[in-house]
């Protein structure tokens, strides 16, 4: 069994930087009443700009080994270097995690699993600042390969130079749903903290991430956030954390619920043969574009028309609108469709070039 899989959300909570003592052990205690499965604190913080505060570095060490004292609460730190490796071993630190702007690198990715052979220790690795999915995989690989069995996958958001959409860091949840569906076993946590940026955005993010079956949540946790001497907007107080996850709504995959599920089953039967008549239709098009690369073929016509590819997303836009669709959807859509009747009608072409070389 994973450390990291309990039937429930795996709950990591803790400041983004361990400060003083104090603000480590305030923020352990509120913690601690809270059930919560691992603490985390930033020791070595990576900053993006020069001459910000960097972490307390092997000092925080002696607060967090009280933590684990005082209150039985595991913990977490981040490490980018080997020597921060060797230093979380050496003080009994419980789970380590590789953060985001290491994951992006493979050579400090595999000096740190190679600087983990033979040792058993859970790690988490956020994803990388760029919107890689194999990048990501890439690391969860090393660290496999170094003999690590305990992994799990945090979704921290991407940078993005479009800073206009509300994000710090764009969810882009189709990535961590790929990372879902090729390592399907692999446990993986949401990080709405570093996506929003924004203590008042925090649950909704939380909320979503449980909506897509996520395995658990990274909250920063602070017990005066806008002190904070690091990521000062997004972090929320215990209590904070508290009200967000009494009113977190778990979904299962599965219902007990007897009506649900033949409701749910009904809908499906009905959704199947849809996409039965879709796929059908489809094909009907496909051989009309045949027929179409045949005509143009015999009177010389190129095959692509900008001007009837204008018009056609013209009306299908219009007909999506009145049907209450997502413009930017359809568009999609049709283009998929459009370039898969152009492959058709050249290799329509293609077949004839073959003809005549005969
Ligand atoms: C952090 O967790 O405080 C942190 C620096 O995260 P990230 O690597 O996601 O930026
Ligand atoms: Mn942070």
């Amino acid at each position: 069994m994973s450390y990291f899989k309990k039937g429930k959300p795996f709950i990591i909570a803790g400041p983004c930087s361990a400060e003083t003592q104090t603000q480590i052990l305030e923020t352990a205690e509120a913690l601690a009443s809270l059930n919560i499965d691992l603490f985390r604190a930033g020791i070595w913080k990576p900053r993006t700009r020069p001459g910000a505060f960097e972490g307390n570095g092997v000092l925080a060490l002696e607060w967090l080994a009280e933590v684990k004292s005082r209150y039985n609460l595991p913990v977490t730190i981040e490490v980018a270097e080997t020597n921060h490796i060797e230093e979380a071993l050496m003080n009994n630190i419980d789970v380590i995690w590789i953060g985001a702007r290491t994951t992006v690198n493979p050579f400090q990715v595999q000096q740190l699993a190679d600087a983990l052979q033979g040792v058993s220790i859970p790690v988490m690795i956020k994803n990388p600042v760029n919107p890689d999915v194999d990048l990501w995989l890439g690391a969860i690989e090393r660290f496999e390969k170094a003999g690590i069995t305990n992994i799990a996958a945090i979704h921290r958001g991407f940078s993005s130079y479009n800073k206009q959409s509300g994000y710090r860091n764009q969810p882009n949840w189709t990535l961590p749903i790929e990372l879902k569906r090729r390592r399907p076993e692999l446990p993986i946590f949401c990080d709405p903290s570093h996506i929003t940026g924004n203590r008042d955005m925090v649950a909704e993010v939380a909320q979503k991430a449980m909506d897509m079956r996520f395995d658990g949540l990274m909250i920063e946790t602070h017990p005066r956030p806008e002190e904070a001497w690091t990521d000062a907007a997004q972090q929320i107080t215990p209590y904070q954390l508290q009200e967000l996850l009494t009113h977190l709504i778990i979904r299962q995959e599965f219902t007990e619920d007897m009506n649900s599920h033949t409701k749910l089953e009904n809908l499906r039967l009905i959704m199947d043969s849809f996409d039965a008549e879709i796929i059908d239709i489809i094909a009907r098009r496909m051989e009309l574009s045949e027929e179409i690369g045949k005509v143009k073929k015999e009177c010389n016509m190129t095959i692509y028309q900008p001007a009837r590819w204008q018009e056609m997303l013209k009306t299908r836009e219009e007909r999506a609108l009145k049907n209450n669709l997502h413009k930017d959807f359809i568009i999609e859509l049709f283009e998929k469709l459009h370039n898969e009747s152009i492959r058709i009608q050249l290799s329509v072409l293609e077949s004839v070039l073959n003809e005549i070389k005969k």
